[in-house]
């Protein structure tokens, strides 16, 4: 079975990107209601590197809080380097080409169906452990 054509991923890269673009506008309005005005005022008065590097450290603590966002932005992140370097579309676990349906609903997953049973199945059996 062939995977995903040029075409194809063309598309799919262009729906990656929109999606990351939404993705980053609302973490940035999350951002600025969770801390709102100090943060505004840190990013304006931070001059040099040091300030600097406070600011995206306060960032970074704020990126830790948006959990499931940040994740499929991390989701998005690693399938754009699949495209990138050609191995998009083969499922990371067992090496298949993803089912093209799998693909069109979810476009960042990492894995085939079988495969992501199999690991929400042991996720789950971990959790009632
Ligand atoms: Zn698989």
């Amino acid at each position: 079975m062939a995977g995903p054509n040029a075409e194809k991923l063309a598309e799919v890269k262009e729906r990656l990107l929109e999606r990351k673009r939404r993705l980053w506008q609302e973490v940035k309005d999350q951002l600025r209601s969770n801390i709102g005005d100090g943060y505004q005022e840190m990013l304006s008065t931070a001059r040099d590197e040091e300030d600097q590097a406070t600011v995206s450290l306060l960032a970074e603590t704020q990126l830790t809080l948006l959990g499931p966002k940040r994740q499929e932005l991390e989701a998005i992140e690693e399938a754009l380097q699949r495209l990138e370097n050609g191995t998009y579309g083969l499922c990371e676990s067992c090496g298949q080409p993803i089912e093209p349906r799998r693909l069109e609903v979810m476009p960042e997953t990492p894995f085939c169906r079988a495969c992501m049973s199999l690991k929400e199945k042991l996720a789950k059996a971990a959790a009632v452990r």
